[in-house]
């Protein structure tokens, strides 16, 4: 074992990585290792206060902390609201169709209502929860376990508290996605590019080895646009996006007048995400 990889090893303290992955996986780390330093000055700011604070008023570099209500009747009310968020979301952000599901990418997707809180389901759930499927995706976490276990810092939190991806930094080593309690990260075992339909040429696409995810329409939200899955659902309300740290804001009048629930809130992961239930 050469000195750079013996440094790299002992400074991320992953020396167990060679049993657990093989050399190769050592290697591009310490590829990336090089990598991240040598493009950190130009690269992505991070908010260095994340994983010290609490629950509450949690303060971004912009002092926004942006997060999303979601209106679980409205979906049992409105099946069709499914289809059109997904579509919207990964229309928009080239998200590829593959043919086999092994290979799925996934940026929100409808799930039954015991695989998103196997916490609170019991046997005796009511028909519509029994039915019906409800949007899930990235929760934007405050204390994101995905960030902290990233090398090379591809994932990371940006100004307004949203979780991001650098893909030029990612090395592909799925550490993200093993950190992730919510299986919100998907990986490209394949080249994406043919199977992007309709390509949006404003919006970057990937290539193989990387992982992605949502991105809370970071950039639309800079535009002063909402997310691309709140504007499909129209008038109806049923996704409510905005900044949690403003009282004022819709989002926080939703959160006040309503019971919700956030998946898995015992993990202490803070999710940005929560549920009208
Ligand atoms: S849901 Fe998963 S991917 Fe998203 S911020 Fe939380 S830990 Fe990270
Ligand atoms: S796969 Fe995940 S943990 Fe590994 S470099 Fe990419 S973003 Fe970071
Ligand atoms: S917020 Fe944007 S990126 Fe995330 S699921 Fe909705 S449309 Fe997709």
């Amino acid at each position: 074992m050469d000195k750079n990889r013996r440094n790299f090893l002992k400074v991320a303290g992953i020396s167990t990585l060679a049993g657990l992955g093989g050399t190769a996986v050592v290697d591009r780390l310490v590829a990336g290792s090089s990598l991240a330093h040598a493009s950190a000055a130009a690269g992505p700011k991070v908010d260095q206060t994340e994983g010290s604070k609490g629950h509450g008023e949690q303060k971004s570099l912009s002092g926004n902390r942006y997060g999303m209500v979601i209106d679980i009747k409205k979906f049992q009310q409105d099946p069709s609201l499914g289809e059109k968020i997904v579509s919207a979301c990964h229309s928009t952000h080239n998200v590829p169709q593959f043919p086999e599901k092994k290979d799925e990418i996934k940026w929100i997707w409808m799930t039954h209502f015991e695989n998103a809180f196997p916490q609170n389901s019991n046997l005796y759930r009511d028909a519509a929860n029994q039915k019906h499927q409800l949007p899930i995706l990235c929760n934007h976490c405050d204390q994101p376990p995905c960030v902290r276990a990233c090398p090379t810092k591809a994932t990371f939190k940006n100004k307004d508290g949203i979780i991001m991806m650098d893909y030029h930094r990612c090395i592909g080593c799925r550490f993200c996605m093993a950190a992730c309690p919510y299986g919100s990260r998907s990986f490209n075992w394949r080249d994406p590019e043919k199977f992007v339909q309709n390509a949006n040429h404003v919006y970057p696409r990937r290539m193989r080895g990387v992982v992605e995810k949502c991105n809370f329409c970071d950039e639309r939200v800079g535009e002063g646009k909402q997310p691309a899955c709140v504007e499909a659902c129209g008038e109806s309300k049923a996704i409510v996006f905005g900044n949690l740290n403003d009282p004022n804001s819709e989002i926080r009048k939703m959160l006040n007048e309503n019971h919700t629930i956030q998946r898995n809130p015992a993990l202490g992961t803070l999710p940005s995400v929560f549920y009208i239930v």
